[in-house]
């Protein structure tokens, strides 16, 4: 789909109908109709009230249903506080390819590498690594990079509907995204990446180093110049904006409840049967949006989610050192300025869900900032998240084979903040039974 036009999107085509809204930062992004809600309101449970959570929520609401959304901790609390804040439709590449296979070895025996693995969770990580490798071959690159490159075209015009609705559009920025590079050969290998990027609609550009010293002067990055992702948008507070799209959903109707659910099971009526700290209910439809945790709850025969760790350290006061989100390639972390300060965020750690943070990776991250910003203090806080992780690098949005009423909506690995307005207003369409923005099936949680 074409950017900087104002119009209706249509079914997957990208065709776009006239109509404009505006929408502040999102003024020239294409608006997206409104999911049905299908011949009845239903009562609907979703579980987790991250961005997918909260995002599906909304959609529900605004379609007429009646909802109840259900975090053990709050709205936002999860992975979604702490990412990098970086809207990335500009990521149109799954994570496994055969050039990610090439440089692995490597990169696990280099403790400041962008990846590293807790040896111990080797054999439960053993069957997702096979899927992951499976995934990486050339001819299931190409089909995963269609379908992300649909998903990011619808990513934009879901979040400024909800980002109107929610009232929290003065938390996006859109100041572009840099790549930052480590070496001139890196610099010159991304011109290709350039051209490819624009050639998928997205607009790139090679910054030279001196272009570079001049948009942000407080970098010491060597020299080596950089990419741009000009029109690249991110958020001030995720968090924050997490929240307001649960609140909208509160406004429109919807119930929020503060409990850990333990088991959801689809009953031989229909209904889905849901068990919960303060007691158990029954409701029409459930979805399952407890990011890295969903498969827990889901139980044996769940799709192959895993989490991969990532960690961020907040230097409050230090927003001022950068004026956009910068990637240091080498490393592969963002540099975000936020309304609560600089964060530093990234990295990915191979582990599971109970083990304690690995300070090396904090102190990794913190040195290589430091470097990089001289002027920066120490971080005032730090923080370790679980990104839900498909081995393919494509989120689950559907239901199994017997337990239709149960329907999974996690899985959006390093794009969950992208990408969920767009699965909320997909889950809605699924649950409505109207027509969709794009083919679900290739997000199916059968596909394994
Ligand atoms: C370091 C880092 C940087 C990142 N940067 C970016 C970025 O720049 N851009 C981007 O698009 N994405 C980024 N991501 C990825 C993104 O943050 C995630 O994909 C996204 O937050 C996942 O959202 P979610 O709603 O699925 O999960 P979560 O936000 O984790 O929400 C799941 C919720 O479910 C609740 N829950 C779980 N189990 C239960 C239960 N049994 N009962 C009740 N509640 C339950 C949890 O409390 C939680 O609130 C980053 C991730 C990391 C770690």
């Amino acid at each position: 789909m074409g950017r900087g036009t104002s119009g209706v999107i249509h079914r997957m085509t990208g065709q776009i109908a006239p109509s404009t809204v505006n929408n502040g930062v999102f003024a020239a992004v294409p608006r997206l109709p409104d999911p049905q809600m299908g011949p009845r309101p239903l009562d609907i449970a979703v579980i987790g009230a991250g961005a997918i959570g909260a995002s599906t929520a909304l959609w529900l609401a605004r379609a007429g249903h009646r909802v109840t959304l259900i975090d053990r901790l709050g709205p936002g609390e999860g992975t979604s506080f702490g990412n990098a804040g970086a809207i990335a439709t500009y990521a149109l590449h799954p994570v496994a390819t055969v050039d990610t296979l090439r440089k692995v070895p490597r990169m696990l025996m280099d403790p400041e590498s962008p990846l590293s693995i807790r040896w111990r969770h080797l054999p439960r990580l053993a069957g997702w690594l096979a899927r992951f490798l499976w995934a990486s071959r050339p001819a299931r690159v190409h089909e995963i990079e269609a379908v992300l490159a649909i998903l990011m075209g619808l990513a934009e015009p879901a979040w400024a509907e909800l980002a109107r609705e929610a009232d929290t559009l003065h938390r996006v920025m859109r100041r572009g995204v840099l790549y930052v590079h480590g070496s001139e050969a890196a610099h010159r290998a991304d011109a290709a990446r350039v051209a490819a990027t624009r050639a998928a609609g997205i607009p790139a550009e090679l910054i030279p180093p001196e272009a570079l010293r001049q948009m942000e002067p407080n970098l010491n990055a060597g020299g080596h110049g950089a990419m741009l992702y000009p029109e690249a948008a991110h958020l001030l507070d995720p968090r924050g904006a997490v929240q307001a799209f649960a609140a909208a959903a509160v406004a429109r109707g919807a119930v929020l409840l503060r409990q850990d659910v333990s088991a959801v099971s689809q009953l031989p009526d229909g209904r889905v049967h849901l068990v919960h700290d303060g007691g158990d209910a029954t409701f029409d439809k459930v979805v399952v949006a407890a990011g890295a945790w969903s498969r827990r709850l889901l139980g044996p025969g769940a799709p192959p989610l895993d989490a991969e760790r990532g960690y961020h350290l907040m230097f409050e006061g230090a927003e001022e050192l950068l004026r956009r989100p910068v990637c240091w390639s080498p490393v592969g972390f963002y540099m975000t300025p936020m309304s609560a300060g600089l964060r530093v965020a990234g990295t990915v750690e191979l582990a599971d869900l109970d083990s304690p943070p690995t300070q090396r990776r904090l102190d990794m991250l913190e040195r290589h900032a430091r470097a990089l910003l001289p002027g920066l203090g120490r971080p005032t806080s730090t923080w370790l998240g679980f990104r839900p992780s498909m081995p393919d690098s494509l989120p689950v949005i559907g239901a199994m084979p017997g337990s239709p009423g149960i329907v999974h909506a996690y899985g959006h690995g390093h794009v969950g903040l992208t990408l969920g307005p767009i699965t909320g207003h997909l889950v809605a369409s699924l649950i409505g039974g109207g027509e969709a923005a794009m083919d679900l099936a290739p997000l199916a949680p059968t596909r394994f």
